[in-house]
């Protein structure tokens, strides 16, 4: 199989995650026989030093030709109050809008190797494996007008969603859940939010095309909480965009590290992003010891969701598990009595088992 695959490596650790992502992926192509060709475009910080702009159009035309998209991360503090008034996060927002990738995928695993890991109690977090799917490009982080009013003595944001944008957000979750444990968690706030309502209204109504899938609905409140004191309760979570933002990141402490974790961004056809969860990590950026599990699980979801490649990507993820259990860490994850390494030293060992 021949791929075109774009990598944005963007700012911080995206760039040194994303040499490691890349690594492995060439270890996946020789041992099964596929070509993936990559091409590297700019995006966020380093397309605002090059040009002036977060999301050069050269970007966008190449990922919208692409087979799938790799991102490493975006931003970093030499961008904040930038003169030129651009943002890199601008970047970042508007090439999952114009890809149309209005569905997130993020799977939360509390691995086995590493419960010690995480804040949370053993106990708790140990059989923990959920997927949150976020709705991305609507609601309240696109609603107009978003402004201050009155003279800058108020201020106003919108949440607006179409019902179809409800709807296939809802309908994508239904069927992840028929490919996992068919549990279904719709979270809300429809005690409180007309969207939220809506939102219930037709989970209900798309659950009768699903009757083999067990739907439950949650309000937003509830699941915080939940999510940190009974997370094996969790199969897949679907909920709107800003709700989704907060309870995927208070979910990575299942993991113990934000960069363990992956995120796909797709639509129901055509090309989908893959980045991993955190961001450009600018404390540690540079130091070559950034945790490239996250990013590399990313391309893992990528070989499954836009090539199809189920076994490919499973090879990834066992190996990801075999290299824990073999006692390897990056410091995010360090623990006494084990071998704390860098970046290019775990992506080896890594491609040694697979
Ligand atoms: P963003 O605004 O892009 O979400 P953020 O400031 O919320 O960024 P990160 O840049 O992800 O979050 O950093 C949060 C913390 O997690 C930092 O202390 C950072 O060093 C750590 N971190 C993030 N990614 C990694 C990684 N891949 N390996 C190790 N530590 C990481
Ligand atoms: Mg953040």
């Amino acid at each position: 199989m021949k791929k075109q695959i774009i990598v944005l490596p963007g700012d911080g650790v995206g760039r040194e995650v994303m040499e490691s992502a890349k690594l492995v992926l060439q270890a996946v192509a020789s041992e099964f026989g596929h070509r993936f060709v990559f091409h590297e475009h700019l995006i966020g910080g380093a397309a605002i030093d090059a040009c002036g702009t977060p999301l050069p159009q050269e970007t966008v035309d190449a990922c919208m030709q692409a087979d799938a998209v790799l991102l490493g991360a975006v931003g970093g503090p030499q961008w904040d109050n930038h003169p030129s008034g651009q943002r890199p996060e601008a970047g970042l927002l508007s090439i999952r809008k114009t890809l149309g990738l209005f569905a997130n995928l993020r799977p939360v695993k509390g691995f086995a190797s590493l419960l010690d890991a995480s804040p949370l109690k053993k106990e708790v977090v140990e059989g923990s494996d959920m997927l949150i799917i976020r709705e991305l490009t609507g609601g309240i982080y696109f609603g107009q007008p978003s402004e201050r009013t009155n003279d800058g003595n108020a201020v106003v944001d919108t949440l607006y969603y179409e019902r179809t944008e409800m709807e296939r957000i809802i309908d994508k979750a239904f069927q992840s859940a028929l490919t996992r444990k068919k549990r279904l968690t719709s979270v809300d706030k429809a005690n409180v939010l007309e969207s939220s309502r809506m939102w219930r209204e037709i989970v209900k109504e798309k659950q009768k095309q699903y009757p083999d899938v067990k739907v439950d609905h949650v309000l937003v409140d509830a699941a915080a909480m939940k999510l940190i004191t009974q997370p094996d309760q969790f199969d897949v979570i679907v909920t709107e965009n800003m709700f989704g933002d907060i309870l995927s990141d208070e979910a990575s402490v299942l993991t113990g590290s934000l960069g363990m974790l992956p995120s796909a961004s797709i639509r129901t056809d055509g090309v989908g992003m893959y980045e991993p969860v955190h961001g450009s990590a600018p404390d540690i950026a540079g130091k070559g010891i950034a945790n490239p599990f996250g990013m590399i699980l990313s391309a893992a979801m990528m070989l499954r969701h836009s090539f199809g490649l189920e076994q490919e990507a499973k090879d990834i993820e066992d190996a990801v598990d075999t290299v824990l259990e073999q006692g390897y860490r990056t410091p995010d994850l360090a623990g006494a009595g084990e071998r704390v390494v860098g970046t290019k030293e775990i992506t080896d060992r890594l491609i040694d088992n697979m």
